[in-house]
């Protein structure tokens, strides 16, 4: 029969975990692997690992399920007493094989989190033999564990803050994702300045300090939190927003010239004004024929109208292109703002002179929405895949192990036990 260092091998447990017998039971075809922890893995508090005094006998013995050897069922058993932490107080002690609460061994967790990234949810229920209602805490214990070995938050400097909606738009999320790494570094339900801070108060000061750039889709409650706890960030303002205020104002000059147009009674001339709306808002370089022709005319018969558009149009070239030209571009098209008589296009050049600063902050830094919404897409199919979860938490510990980089490898694989953070799909 094999000795106790090939048991611990196919075990995947260290030279801390004492096999002391191996049981086989016919009837349920399951292996029981008696074990216990080595004097210098005993007494520890289960949470923080310290060295405690003993406290009692706890629930007595109890089974981790292990991975399956071949086609059998197989479980580790041993005492599970509890120590007195001064920290902590009685809390049941630390075990080498296991994270700490589980029913599972370490390798059991790890198999069934690669599992969760890389297959549907219902091959890894099958394969593993786990009710897809128990993966949800499994994967928040593995998610907690990376967090414990690699700061989330250190070195955070360009950041982007959103919301995202699930359970059919009626509950939120807010997230943060870090623009260096890519990755999502922080999720909790809600979208308050309550749910925000509590993000910034994780930080700490001196991390919030030291964040830079915030990109965010221009909500007022966000940007408020940020200019209060980072008061050294700039929130950038996505080109996105830009151009979309720029095709608002232009459609109010719109509105302005049919209905001066209705007024007059000139009703054929209001109805191809109304008719111009998609001619209008389209990029020029994709518009039909019929389109370019509607325009031509407007350029004939409404130069107010015409003026507009080309406002807009040269707003939206100067945001699109990057770095320091786009900001003398910038500025040009704020002078003409300023002199256009348009109203609502003076407006508009206020509006961007008031967040100028942010704006031009992207444009420079190149801080675009895309990881955002990248992010959120992913997010979305991971809700699809967290059905069945019970508490939001596990649904926000499968986003953290997938676009986190917190998904371990496979057990046994030739890593060391602090793997380094998983790159993305
Ligand atoms: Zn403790």
């Amino acid at each position: 029969m094999f000795g106790a260092n090939v048991w611990r091998r196919v075990l995947g447990v260290d030279r801390s975990t004492v096999i002391e017998d191996v049981d086989f039971d016919e009837e349920s075809e399951t292996v029981v692997v008696h074990v216990r922890p080595r004097r210098s893995a005993k007494r520890r508090c289960g949470r923080c690992g310290v060295r405690a005094p003993g406290y009692d006998q706890g629930q007595g013995r109890r089974n981790w399920r292990a991975l399956d050897l071949g086609t059998l069922r197989c479980f580790l058993q041993a005492d599970s007493p509890r120590v007195n932490c001064p920290t902590h107080g009685p809390t049941v002690a630390q075990v080498p094989w296991a994270r700490h609460g589980a029913g599972h061994t370490r390798d059991f967790d790890d198999t069934v989190a690669w599992l969760v990234t890389h297959t549907p949810k219902s091959t890894v229920s099958e394969l593993m033999r786990i009710a897809w209602r128990s993966v949800g805490a499994i994967i928040e214990r593995v998610v907690a564990d990376g967090r414990a070995a690699h700061d989330p938050f250190d070195g955070l400097t360009r950041i982007g803050l959103d919301e995202i909606s699930y359970k059919r738009g009626h509950r939120y999320f807010t997230i943060c994702v870090d623009h260096a790494s890519g990755r999502l570094v922080w999720a909790a339900v809600g979208r308050d300045k309550k749910t925000l801070n509590g993000f910034f108060d994780l930080l700490g000061p001196e991390r919030c300090a030291q964040v830079r750039l915030v990109s965010a889709d221009a909500a007022e409650w966000i940007a408020d939190v940020v200019a209060e706890r980072c008061p050294g960030a700039t929130v950038c303002i996505d080109a996105f927003h830009v151009v979309a205020w720029a095709t608002e104002a232009l459609d109010d000059v719109r509105r302005e010239v049919w209905n001066e147009a209705r007024k007059a009674g000139m009703t054929q001339h209001a109805r191809a004004i109304k008719g111009s709306r998609y001619a209008l808002w389209r990029n020029p370089e994709d518009l039909t024929r019929r389109q370019e022709a509607k325009l031509a005319w407007i350029a004939q018969v409404n130069t107010k109208l015409y003026r507009a558009y080309l406002m807009k149009e040269q707003l939206r070239i100067a945001i699109r292109t990057k770095g320091v030209l786009a900001l003398t571009m910038l500025d040009a098209w704020l002078a003409w703002a300023q002199r256009c008589r348009i109203p609502a296009f003076v407006e508009l050049g206020k509006k961007i002179k008031k967040n100028l600063a942010g704006i031009e902050a992207a444009m420079l830094h190149n801080l675009s929405n895309a990881l955002i919404e990248s992010t959120k897409t992913k997010l979305r199919v991971l809700h699809r895949m967290a059905f069945g979860f019970r508490q939001p938490e596990h649904l926000i510990a499968l986003a953290l192990l997938d676009r986190g980089g917190y998904c371990p490898p496979l057990p046994g694989r030739g890593h060391s036990s602090a793997p380094a953070l998983a790159t993305l799909g």
